[in-house]
């Protein structure tokens, strides 16, 4: 018997050979399969439940079980007609690069711990600066996602506005309630930051928008001017780069001009829409975005990453140093300096960091940004004739304008006089359970929509009249 975990080359060889033919055979196989079977919790746990195993089992009967329960009973990701949610694909050259990040597990904490992969985050934070047009002088990191994008802006503008001794001394110490100012429709992970940061969610403002789900700036103004006069400190205004339930892009040179006037720290959430600026259809969306102090951006969303990978950038990073840097004993760097003794740490609230950057750099180097636009361009197109066909039908309507990728709509049959909310969510089930097309939800003033997002370079204007023949399919056994 080998030693499973000293393996025999010969072995790894084959483990990863078993692994690829599958994946191979998985992606080949996609358009065909459901989107996701329905099943039930114990289903699953009677086929994987077993007492602590004590001696190891043969690899390939754990590939039997990786392609009969955990590829059989997911929701496909990569499906071209998985549409809930904002779901990245994933690509096969990052399933190779995350492989290869796993089995060499380098740590990146520092420069010191990993010299060549903490500089090639440093270079495709670059790039990602660059597809923006961000400033070259502007930092940042990886880290696991928009979430903690958002958290990481804001505990910076936290620090930024307040003063540093809040880091030591607790809110307290700023003697003055902070406020937060995010449109109605944002991402809750902005409340639940300031929940974590001890700001309070109760102190995040939410600004009414206009007919296309945009920022009010008269509001935004009302409501810090209320807070000074209140004797609140208004500390950072969060706009939209494509908000997560209808794509909305607040307009984000007149929220800077805004923040500026008003020494507000400005935030961009552009974990959904920001690699929209690859796409030259949605580029001048992006205007004003140089002038944000920190960005959120998920490549594993619409840069088609694998799951795990999210993005902050400060315009200064000094600033963000004065939120995070610690210098415990154990994490100086000694003897080195510059760019060598440059500690991620500094900047973020990890400290062991998994090799993020290796998966973007192979993505973006083999694949290049002339076709990830293009695909992005599409995922559009896709979207906008979408809503086309809405609009040439008898029986559906849109909710809110296409702006990226997202749409929203329902079903209204010709002579319908019940609920329409009532009857839409249960369609939506229906829909799901049928397996050919995926759709979430979302509320639309006030109304309950389907909502989908392209967000796949697989998916294809067929995919998109396909959604339209699943839901009357499904609304025909309702
Ligand atoms: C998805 C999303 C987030 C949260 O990102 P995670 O990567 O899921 O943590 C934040 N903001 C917006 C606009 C999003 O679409």
């Amino acid at each position: 018997m080998p030693d499973k975990l000293a393996l025999p080359s010969e072995d790894f060889r084959a483990m990863a050979a078993a692994a690829v033919d599958f994946l191979a055979a998985y992606f080949d196989g996609l358009r065909t399969m459901p989107v996701v079977v329905p099943t039930t919790s114990r289903a699953i746990r009677e086929r994987i439940d077993e007492p602590l195993p004590l001696h190891g089992a043969d690899f390939m009967v754990l590939m039997d079980t990786v392609r009969d329960v955990f590829s059989q009973y997911s929701r496909h990701s990569a499906h071209p007609r998985m549409f809930g949610y904002v779901a990245s694909p994933g690509t096969a050259v990052t399933a190779v690069s995350h492989m290869l990040a796993a089995a060499m597990n380098i740590n990146v904490t520092a420069w010191r711990s990993a010299p060549s992969a903490a500089d090639l985050e440093r270079l495709t934070i670059d790039w990602l600066k660059q597809m923006l047009g961000y400033p070259p002088e502007a930092g940042g990191l990886l880290l696991s996602g928009g979430s903690m994008a958002n958290f990481a802006g804001l505990a910076v503008a936290r620090t930024a506005k307040a003063g540093a001794e809040v880091v030591r001394e607790g809110v307290a110490a700023a003697r003055r309630r902070m406020c937060v100012y995010v449109s109605a429709e944002s991402h809750y992970s902005v409340a639940k930051a300031a929940g974590m940061l001890g700001l309070g969610e109760a102190n995040v403002r939410e600004v009414k928008t206009d007919d296309s789900l945009h920022m009010d700036l008269a509001d935004l103004e009302r409501l810090v001017d209320a807070g000074r006069a209140a004797g609140h400190l208004p500390l950072c205004v969060v706009a939209n780069a494509g908000t997560t339930a209808t794509g909305a892009f607040d307009p984000l040179s007149e929220v800077a001009d805004f923040a500026r006037r008003n020494d507000l720290w400005m935030h961009v959430d552009a974990a959904y829409g920001g690699f929209a600026a690859l796409a030259p259809s949605a580029r001048h969306l992006f205007a004003g975005i140089e002038q944000a102090d920190s960005i959120a951006l998920d490549p594993h969303k619409w840069l088609y990453a694998p799951v795990g990978c999210g993005c902050v950038l400060y315009k200064d990073p000094a600033a963000a140093r004065a939120a995070f840097a610690h210098g415990a004993d154990y994490t100086r760097t000694i003897g080195l300096k510059d760019d060598e003794a440059f500690a991620f740490w500094d900047y973020g609230p990890e400290l062991t960091r998994p090799f993020r950057a290796l998966d973007l750099w192979m993505l973006i180097k083999f694949v290049g940004t002339e076709r990830l636009g293009q695909a992005i361009e599409e995922n559009i197109a896709c979207a906008k004739y979408f809503a086309e066909l809405v609009k040439r039908s008898d029986d559906f309507e849109m909710l809110a304008p296409v702006e990226l990728s997202v749409f929203c709509f329902r079903h209204v049959p010709k002579g319908f006089s019940g609920d329409l909310d009532a009857y839409n969510e249960k369609l939506l089930v229906k829909v799901q359970c049928a397996g050919s097309t995926y759709l979430s939800n979302a509320r639309v003033g006030g109304k309950f929509a389907l909502r989908g997002c392209v967000l796949n370079y697989r998916t294809t204007k067929e995919d998109m009249a396909q959604v339209l023949e699943d839901v009357r399919e499904a609304a025909s056994s309702l």
